[in-house]
């Protein structure tokens, strides 16, 4: 039997989300009377796909069984899609080979440290989506500084504190020479949009660093203010130090179906002057096979002119649970970011420590959160709600904070 890698021996105990349905089996199963549980914590979609979006998956899956139609391998994604993905979100900007269909933004994160190897020193935005610092982690990134303690986080990781005390913004002049910046707006957990000023300040750091970012805009179809950025490529320069991930999930609600992109330009270049897009085309054909071809065909359904108002109204529902979580926290005095232009309200009730509070929740409220100490150290004292759930759940989990 070969060795473990030794890169698995250096993630933290046990991945966030696993342990919180861990703790709510047990909770259940010690509690098998009274009230049921309600989750408001893994942003994971509740609502059934909107008719025409869902149209648009039947038809791709009839046409599998017609030998006139039927497909099979499609590599980097359905030339239309692409072309229909650079139109809605990038103004047409981008050619089709610079669009990569894939199936989803989380595995394409997985994916993406495989471009720049174990020895590259990245930063995220602290606290943040769990997978950019466990997926470097796996990847061997900090493994020759060993890692830190569990508060200052792993070696090779940079963390970028974003608090109320700098608007959830993190101080960019912590970005070194050479980094691999990970970077997520609207941002998941805390919930805050960047401003073209400070999107601007980025892609101006990233650059004068000589860094690289990697901008996850899953939740972008959840901005209203249209003051707000959409994507990286709104800032002058991105093209050329910036790939951006995106998703159907969230949007579409498409988590179980699958289906994301990477958008990288060809302008894109290592400081050798090689083609990270080229990188890209060979690990995505290396390691992947393609996405369904059904869900890229309800891909194509979402982003007509239907499909789109579909997103509008399915992202408006959610917005709507986002703003009663929000106010019903507030009217508790609780102190929150997010929950405009975001599915997620990040609940400040510090200087109690985030799993406390999570416990607090579920016994007394009998709701299921997300501790924030599980995104990084900056989201001790914090909980995430989420606003994936159903209208009458959210608005019986509104009654219920007033237990607390
Ligand atoms: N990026 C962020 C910030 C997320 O919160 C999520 C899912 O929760 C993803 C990416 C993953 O999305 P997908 O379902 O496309 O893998």
């Amino acid at each position: 039997m070969p060795n473990r890698n030794p890169n698995l021996t250096r993630l933290k105990a046990g991945y966030l989300f696993p342990e919180i349905a861990r703790r709510r089996r047990e909770f259940a199963a010690s509690h098998p009377q009274g009230e049921r549980v309600i989750s408001l914590g893994v942003g994971n979609t509740t609502e059934a796909l909107l008719p025409h979006i869902c149209a648009g998956l039947e038809a791709g899956a009839r046409a599998l069984g017609c030998a006139e139609t039927y497909s099979g391998y499609m590599d980097e994604g359905l030339p239309e899609l692409r072309r229909r993905i650079s139109k809605v979100y990038y103004g047409g900007r981008f050619d089709i080979d610079e669009i990569f269909i894939s199936d989803g933004s989380k595995c394409d994160i997985g994916r993406l440290q495989l471009l720049f190897g174990a020895d590259t020193r990245v930063c995220v935005q602290d606290p943040s989506y769990p997978v950019y610092v466990d997926g470097s982690v796996l990847q061997g990134v900090g493994c020759k500084e060993g890692a830190k303690d569990g508060a200052s986080g792993y070696g090779g990781i940079t963390y970028l504190p974003c608090t109320a005390a700098n608007g959830y913004f993190p101080d960019l002049s912590a970005i070194g020479r050479g980094n691999l910046v990970y970077f997520c707006s609207p941002n998941n957990p805390t919930g805050a949009a960047v401003t073209k000023e400070q999107l601007a300040a980025l892609v101006g750091r990233v650059r004068e660093t000589d860094s690289f970012l990697v901008y996850d805009a899953a939740y972008s179809d959840y901005l209203r203010d249209s003051a707000l950025p959409k994507t990286v490529f709104e800032a002058a320069g991105a093209e050329y130090c910036a790939i951006e991930v995106n998703s159907f999930s969230k949007s579409a609600g498409f988590t179980g179906v699958r289906l994301g992109w990477t958008a990288v330009p060809k302008t894109v270049k290592y400081t050798d002057g090689g083609s990270l897009n080229s990188d890209w085309a060979r690990i995505m054909a290396t390691i992947f096979n393609g996405a369904s071809n059904i869900a890229q065909a309800g891909g194509l359904a979402a982003l007509d002119a239907e499909g789109l108002r579909e997103i509008r109204s399915l992202t408006d529902f959610y917005l709507g649970n986002a703003a009663l979580i929000r106010s019903a926290l507030q009217k508790l005095g609780v102190p929150c970011m997010g929950g405009f232009n975001s599915p997620y309200i990040w609940a400040d009730f510090s200087p109690e420590k985030s799993w406390d509070v999570f416990n607090r929740i579920l016994e007394k409220c009998r709701i299921v959160t997300t501790p924030g100490a599980g995104f990084g150290p900056a989201g001790e004292g914090f909980v995430r709600f989420s606003a994936f759930g159903h209208r009458a759940d959210v608005e019986e989990a509104c009654l219920r904070l007033e237990r607390l």
